[in-house]
């Protein structure tokens, strides 16, 4: 029996619809990042890249940055603790309170199991489990996405200079800033993540698929598609993850 119905169904606010705790899978480059985005503007809920919290302790040379540094430029992951701990801090802060969005975590069946345990803590809000959606995109698509990838470090714009160029070549449109290329997005590095993704993320995905916590999305389709299709499936997941809580 639950003893607080309201937090214990999906997390909506007047007549709409909140997904809660949203987990998004995917090999590198399959578009998490925008996904997670377009998630973002839609919910008002935040995205917490473990990949971007790392990135930023490097940028901020802390002793994890120095840590992580190059364990990441290898194509491997990060030890499961130094990320959970980073994830548990994150997901005190008030913002998460109404849901979020996480891209790049849990990536082991560790983290995976860790994440479950923790958030069932009263102190972590909405108090809902994950549900989870995998983007599935071709191999060849995603080397080319990943080694034509290109950021503007100022304004964040990301270009791909096979499908979606800048006017002037590794210039940016939008304020002239020279693009940057992140250093483990070249091929043989891009082969180790796959690697690394196949082996590590697998089992997640069966972690949560085999909770009826799971869906796919063809990450193929044009980035509107993919993300309508993922909203429609973020309402069905949390209205069969209610009624399954409700039925207990
Ligand atoms: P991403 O930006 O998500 O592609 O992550 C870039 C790199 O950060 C990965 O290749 C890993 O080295 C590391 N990383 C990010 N998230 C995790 C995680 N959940 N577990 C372990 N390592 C991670």
């Amino acid at each position: 029996m639950t003893t607080t119905p309201a937090l214990h169904s999906t997390a909506q606010e007047g007549n709409e619809f909140l997904p809660g705790p949203v987990l998004l899978l995917g090999a590198p480059g399959v578009g998490k990042g925008t996904q997670a985005q377009l998630l973002v503007t839609k919910y008002g809920i935040p995205q917490i890249s473990t990949g971007d919290l790392l990135r930023g302790n490097i940028a901020r040379g802390t002793e994890l940055g120095l840590k992580a540094k190059e364990i990441m430029s290898s194509g491997h992951l990060v030890d499961d603790e130094i990320v959970n701990q980073m994830v548990l801090y994150r997901l005190q802060e008030q913002d998460t309170h109404r849901g979020y969005i996480l891209d790049g975590y849990p990536r082991t069946l560790d983290q995976a199991k860790f994440l479950d345990r923790t958030i069932t803590d009263p102190i972590f809000l909405p108090r809902l489990p994950v549900i989870a959606i995998s983007i599935v995109v071709s191999y060849d698509q995603l080397l080319q996405r990943i080694t034509g990838r290109r950021t503007c470090p100022t304004c964040k714009h990301i270009y791909n200079i096979y499908s979606n160029p800048p006017k002037v070549v590794d210039v940016c449109d939008f304020d002239g800033a020279a693009l940057t290329q992140r250093s483990d997005d070249t091929e043989p590095v891009f082969v180790e993540r796959m690697k690394t993704f196949d082996a590590q993320t697998a089992p997640v995905v069966a972690h949560y698929r085999d909770q009826g916590r799971f869906a796919e999305a063809d990450g193929n389709l044009s980035m509107e598609a993919v993300s309508t299709a993922i909203q429609q499936a973020l309402v069905d997941l949390r209205r069969a993850s209610d009624l399954r809580r409700a039925s207990r």
